[in-house]
């Protein structure tokens, strides 16, 4: 079930499904406008947030997309306040305005290795009962390193950041709250022939979002936001484990004998997990 949550006095968001693959939605409010932070998977996904935005008396001025991939971008056809967008996130939402969504069209192209499972899947069941014929209309408002938006007393500082994950991928930071939205952006390369992070990708990346002062962090696919603490976990544990891939030459077993022994303890799933794909993504 997903609800509205009140993250604080000029921020809301719609919280994530993971069966279906929905994202986190935003909305930041100031004195005079609304900027909304990515479509959503499907026009009902759109709508939801928007009729839940409409209760609470918030009419969205703009929107921006994190990146171009499915569960952020197919809820546009529902979308009616102008749409801002990294130019990458422009063409690659030119080349998905070319395919179709059947299962058919999908088993061909996770076949050919073009789409993948984890994706095809999720919108099947998003779509299980809804017709598939996507509609993507184009972004209005495309921009190349970032933009600032001025919402009257909040400010809405928008980057490409890039990273594994997707190389369109943008932050979004909000200083007034010392909020920062990061999209997918710390997530795996999933189009990849194994899911993988790379050693150099994930250190600048992580450079990057430090230089962010922020308190609360929103990934779009966690189920509640971060705080500033779990964050400087996290962080420390992907640097360690790209740190780790390198001195380790890419040894699953070194680098979690190694991580073990800098934890003091055994590893998590999760940590295990993190490991394979930096293994992954280890060319040497
Ligand atoms: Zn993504």
């Amino acid at each position: 079930m997903q609800t509205l949550q009140r993250l604080s006095k000029h921020i809301v968001y719609l919280t994530p499904v993971q069966e279906t693959d929905r994202p986190v939605l935003g909305a930041v409010t100031g004195n005079t406008r609304t900027l909304v932070i990515d479509a959503g998977n499907s026009v009902e996904h759109a709508r939801l947030f928007h009729d839940e935005l409409k209760k609470e008396m918030i009419k969205p001025d703009y929107l921006v997309l994190t990146h171009s991939h499915w569960d952020h971008v197919f809820g546009l056809e529902a979308v009616q306040e102008p749409v801002l967008c990294q130019v990458d996130t422009y063409s690659n939402i030119q080349m998905l305005q070319k395919l179709t969504w059947d299962d058919i069209a999908l088993d061909q192209r996770v076949l050919a290795g073009t789409e993948i499972a984890f994706c095809a899947d999720a919108i099947k069941k998003e779509f299980s009962e809804k017709p598939r014929n996507i509609c993507l209309p184009l972004p209005d408002i495309r921009f190349e390193k970032g933009m600032t938006v001025d919402l009257g007393g909040v400010t809405c500082v928008i980057e490409h950041i890039g990273g594994d994950h997707a190389g369109d991928s943008c932050l979004i930071y909000i200083p007034e709250e010392k909020v920062l939205f990061l999209g997918d952006c710390l997530y795996a390369n999933m189009y990849a022939e194994k899911w993988q992070f790379t050693s150099k990708e994930v250190l600048r990346l992580l450079t990057e979002i430090e230089k962010y002062d922020a308190n609360t962090y929103i990934l779009s696919h966690h189920p509640h936001p971060c705080t500033k603490k779990e964050m400087e976990h996290e962080f420390k544990r992907m640097k360690t484990c790209a740190e780790l891939v390198i001195s380790c030459q890419g040894d699953t077993i070194a680098i979690q004998q190694e991580l073990t022994r800098k934890l003091n303890r055994d590893l998590t799933e999760d940590e295990i997990e993190t490991v394979g794909f930096f293994v992954n993504g280890y060319s040497g």
